[in-house]
């Protein structure tokens, strides 16, 4: 299957240390909802696999980040596309959950959601996080220098991002996703 997992946060949207609270916060990395929605209309599932912990911080609850979600998904739409699925992790890093990345929780709620295997799909995100998650399921991981990234590539050790492509951004990620796979269906 053609799917292709997103981290929300630093990648779709601009981060914020105070954390994005409510939809008028959520603001797209210039080019990102296009991004998708090329994805999208080549084919692609897209899913997002998101830590939300300012969830279980009562930052903001759960109306909030379904508002977040439905202007998200309303702007891909709009430019033709779909968002297939949005998994979060409500949890706080201590609660050691299964699900707060970089465990692999949130893969396999959408493993068991669209009957697949994500083995060889596609992760991109801006954290290690993402990076080793996406390492653990056997997705292909791609890093983007946006949000978390640029200090992603600084921090991490060169065993960690190995095998790692690393992209300016989510709009240059998806250009050479799609012409890999045009390159895979010829
Ligand atoms: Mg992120
Ligand atoms: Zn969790």
């Amino acid at each position: 299957m053609k799917l292709i997992v997103l981290d929300r946060d630093g990648v779709i949207n601009h981060d914020s240390d105070q954390y994005i609270k409510n939809a008028d916060q959520w603001h797209p990395i210039e080019g990102s909802i296009e991004a998708i929605a090329k994805l999208s209309k080549a084919g692609f599932k897209i899913v997002i696999a998101t830590n939300q912990s300012g969830l279980a911080r009562e930052l903001f609850n759960e109306f909030d980040l379904t508002q977040i979600h439905k202007k998200l998904c309303h702007m891909v739409e709009d430019k033709g596309g779909v968002i297939e699925g949005i998994f979060y992790c409500p949890h706080l890093p201590e609660d050691n959950c299964d699900c707060r990345k970089p465990k692999i929780g949130l893969l396999k709620q959408i493993e068991a959601e669209f009957q697949c295997s994500l083995s060889d799909c596609y992760f991109i995100g801006d954290s290690l996080k993402d990076i080793q998650a996406a390492k653990k399921a056997g997705c292909i991981p791609i890093l983007v220098k946006t949000g978390n990234g640029e200090s992603t590539l600084e921090k991490s050790t060169y065993a960690e991002l190995a095998d790692v492509a690393v992209f300016k951004d989510l709009a240059v990620a998806a250009d050479i996703v799609l012409r890999a796979s045009e390159y895979d269906d010829a």
